[in-house]
């Protein structure tokens, strides 16, 4: 017998193989609702498909805290490919890149080498490059090599979380220095309550307020601009008519909702003339981002059971 077959023969009775595979491929099949694939040419059939009901996309190849020089180097160049392809499918779509898998963590310099390479490419075929925000060892460091960028490119921006205390002040001080480009976001990760906001409606009250600071004239006149990433209504409705009401057109801003969360919403948005932008990921390491979105929405594991049994 081919020993290939034997093996795999003998690891059909082993149960522990056979509850971590089920437990894989189960997680795997939930990951897809939040997940493009595992291929750039997954995503960008994703981003098409997207672009074809008018709206644009962000494409974020998955992957984080890596921990080798050369995984840092090697997510760069997943970033290069993808911007290509991105041309040459004549997508609209930019990227949005995690420092920590540029090499945060493991040396400031290959950092900085490494998503310089990527804004670079970007200049060049005239696309945008977004810096997430990560967990809160990471702010200042990131928020210092976005500045650092911009000392050399227009085409890059960052994200800000409002459940951050510091936030309030990252965002009048960058605004100030006339590099206001932002996501602006509620924030993903378990923050203490010594530096974080911890109730919701206090999260997304600063949330709004840091629209309010972008789409105010003051903020707007140092050329702010603001990304509102929220699935949440009342801070979308905040923007809607705090524009309104200060005549911002609604090309002026962007919304922007993960993929596969809220798509009515998303298409609602559309219709009513918004800028809707997409965040698409995809890549083979998804395992963190599932688990951040799961945590977002308990009901999301009632998904989950019914992958279980089979929906
Ligand atoms: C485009 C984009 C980029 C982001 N980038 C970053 C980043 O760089 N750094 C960072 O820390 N965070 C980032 N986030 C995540 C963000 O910080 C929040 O954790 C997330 O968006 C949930 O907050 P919310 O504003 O949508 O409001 P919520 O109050 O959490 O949600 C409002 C409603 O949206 C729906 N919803 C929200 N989340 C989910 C979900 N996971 N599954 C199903 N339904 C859901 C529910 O109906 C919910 O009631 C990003 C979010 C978006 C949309």
């Amino acid at each position: 017998m081919d020993p290939m077959r034997s093996a795999l023969i003998a690891l059909s009775h082993n149960r522990a193989l056979q509850e971590l595979i089920v437990r894989v491929a189960l997680s795997r099949r939930m990951a897809r609702r939040f997940v493009a694939g595992e291929t750039l040419a997954e995503a960008l059939a994703a981003v098409k498909g997207l672009n074809s009901r008018g709206m644009v996309a962000t494409l974020d190849h998955l992957g984080e805290n890596v921990t080798a020089a050369a995984e840092a180097i090697a997510a760069a160049d997943e970033y290069l490919a993808a911007l290509d392809a991105l041309y040459l499918a004549q997508a609209n779509c930019n990227v949005s890149v995690k420092l920590t898998q540029m090499g945060l963590d493991l040396d400031d310099d290959l950092c900085h080498d490494n998503v310089r390479r990527i804004v670079h490419r970007a200049a060049e075929l005239g696309n945008f490059v977004r810096i997430d925000m990560e967990g809160s060892p990471h702010t200042a460091a990131t928020i210092a090599h976005y500045r650092r960028l911009r000392r050399e490119f227009s085409n890059v921006g960052i994200a800000i979380q409002s459940y951050l205390h510091r936030s309030r002040a990252d965002v009048e001080a960058l605004i100030a220095e006339g590099i206001g480009h932002f996501r602006l976001c509620k924030g993903a990760y378990d923050e203490p309550a010594a530096i974080a906001y911890r109730e919701r409606p206090i999260v997304t009250q600063a949330l709004n307020e840091l629209v309010r600071l972008c789409l105010a004239p003051a903020g707007r006149a140092r050329g702010a601009y603001a990304a509102i990433a929220s699935h949440d209504e009342e801070v979308i409705n905040y923007a809607r008519t705090f524009a309104y009401q200060h005549d911002i057109a609604p090309t002026a801003y962007e919304f922007q909702m993960l993929y596969g969360i809220r798509r009515e919403l998303q298409a609602e948005l559309v219709r009513r003339g918004y800028q809707v932008r997409i965040y698409v990921p995809y890549g083979g390491h998804w395992y963190p981002y599932f688990m951040r979105r799961l945590a977002e929405r308990p009901a999301n594991l009632l998904f989950f059971l019914r992958a279980l049994v089979g929906d």
